[in-house]
């Protein structure tokens, strides 16, 4: 190990944007908010992200920071290649770091690449040499690779989804990293991958992954020599080689346990396969509830298979219409991604009618909506959130504009609409207490950012973030269940470590 100075310089910086193969809208430099040198910092000190939770505890130990690049874009469109380069630039452009701690999604591909975390790590270990410890943490939703496990002593994993430990998962790599620069730990990492999609049912409060997540605590708890198990669900839209579920032991320098865990957890995920399954009502099963119910409002709508949050394009108009043609007395707020509408409705200008066709051009099936509405609001699109899911974590729709058509109101923007977030329509004027619901862009975590405020009912909507892999054409990641046959007799475990 070699001779650190006083105060340890860390490379740290962030990369999240997790991508989705058959959106057809690449993710460009425009769609990333990007913080670098002391703005890094100052932007992210008090995020709720594991970016926060990274230099909350890294201050904490008195390290200096060596600020790389902090970029972050809705899931989406697979990233313009030159894009990507871009930011790997960036973290290369880091002189003489002692170590490097990073926040990255871990599920980003670019116009090029399959593996674009494990890209930069593995640029990152051959400029930095085998003995400046690396560490990282992950979205559960990350495409793990031996890729990355073989270029970073530490990688963890959030454990919860929707994602509540965030910051802590940040804090924990720290931890740990901290732990092998000091030679306490020695981490040996064994990897077993599956080749399966979930089709739902896979949050962490219960179904399948309460049982496993439980599991892999527990003997956290019990054994000292374990430090850390990441279980990854991955997004089930990417379409590379080797996608898949994953299970991610770290031990103090024992690989037999490594293994032996890593076996075990996975046969075990395995077997629950067939039970990350899931039923939603209809949308108009959903909608006749809001009706019915007015004790139970406000609600907000999960809109599935229109996520933003998983890469969806957020265009489509299959609930809209319903409104206004169904559900006329219902106030429902919805976002929609129309740039054109946006620059029409700004051209009209604020209180001005339009007549304006809407929607539907990206998202397969979906078809345009024809509107006559009123302008009530202009805004730039940019807010922070403000609930429990990413807290401070500042948001750029771009230009947006609030159509009131009936008693809907179209929140349309110009970039996809991320929203999962109570203060998307709070900045726009938009109150929840006015409404009887509004629509997210996301099926699990605008639980935690609505907690307390709206009453949560995922709708299966039409669209690109259906959890069918049937519907989509997936050619790299093949085979793969529940698509083809697979013959799991020999489960793939390969572990990493030794490097420090
Ligand atoms: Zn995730």
């Amino acid at each position: 190990m070699r001779q650190l100075s006083a105060k340890p310089r860390l490379l740290v910086g962030q990369l999240w944007q997790e991508s989705h193969s058959f959106n057809p809208l690449p993710t460009t430099a425009a769609d990333f908010t990007v913080e670098r040198g002391g703005a890094l910092v100052a932007a992210n000190r008090n995020a709720g992200s594991a970016l926060g939770g990274i230099l909350r505890a890294g201050e904490a130990a008195g390290v200096e920071w060596l600020p790389a690049i902090a970029a972050r874009a809705r899931p989406g469109g697979p990233v313009e290649e030159e894009v990507f380069a871009e930011l790997l630039e960036a973290f290369l452009a880091v002189e003489a770091p002692d170590a490097v701690c990073l926040d990255l999604h871990g599920a980003m591909l670019s116009g090029k690449r399959a593996d674009c975390e494990g890209d930069l790590l593995t640029a990152l270990r051959a400029k930095l040499g085998p003995d400046v410890v690396i560490a990282a943490a992950l979205d559960l939703h990350a495409q793990v690779t031996p890729a990355m496990v073989a270029a970073a002593d530490i990688l963890i994993a959030y454990k919860t989804n929707p994602h509540a430990d965030m910051v802590e998962t940040g804090a924990k790599a720290f931890a740990l990293l901290q732990e092998v620069m000091d030679g306490r730990l020695r981490p040996l990492r064994s990897l077993a991958r599956l080749p399966f999609l979930t089709r739902g049912n896979d949050e962490t409060d219960g179904g399948p992954l309460a049982e496993l997540q439980g599991e892999a605590r527990a003997l956290c708890d019990a054994r000292a020599e374990l430090r850390d198990i990441s279980i990854c669900n991955v997004n089930p839209f990417v379409d590379v080689p080797e996608a898949g579920q994953t299970v991610l032991v770290t031990t103090d320098g024992d690989a037999t346990t490594a293994e032996e865990i890593a076996e075990r957890l996975a046969r075990r995920l395995w077997d629950l396969r067939d039970d990350f399954v899931q039923e939603l009502p209809s949308m108009d099963l959903a909608l006749t509830r809001v009706r019915d119910a007015p004790e139970q409002r406000p609600f907000v709508l999960g809109d599935q298979g229109d996520r933003v949050l998983a890469g969806a394009p957020g265009d489509a108009t299959a609930l809209a219409r319903l409104l206004l043609r169904s559900f006329p007395e219902l106030r429902v707020a919805l976002p929609l991604y129309d740039p054109d509408a946006v620059r029409n409705c700004g051209a009209a200008g604020l209180g001005e009618e339009v007549t304006l066709t809407l929607g539907g051009g990206i998202t397969p099936g979906q078809t345009a909506l024809q509107v006559t509405g009123r302008v009530l609001r202009l805004g730039d699109g940019r807010f922070l959130h403000s609930g429990s899911y990413m807290t401070g974590v500042p948001v750029d729709l771009g230009a947006t504009a609030v159509l009131q058509v009936g008693k809907l109101s179209l929140l349309l923007t110009t970039k996809a609409p991320f929203v999962q977030d109570p203060a998307a329509y709070e900045s726009h004027g938009l109150r929840l207490s006015d409404l009887d619901a509004v629509v997210a862009k996301s099926g699990n975590h605008f639980k935690l950012a609505f907690a307390g405020q709206a009453r949560p009912l995922v709708v299966d909507t039409p669209g690109l973030s259906r959890f069918r892999p049937s519907d989509f054409p997936f050619s790299r990641a093949r085979p793969i269940h529940p698509l083809d046959p697979i013959d799991l007799s020999a489960l793939p475990i390969q572990t990493f470590g030794g490097s420090v």
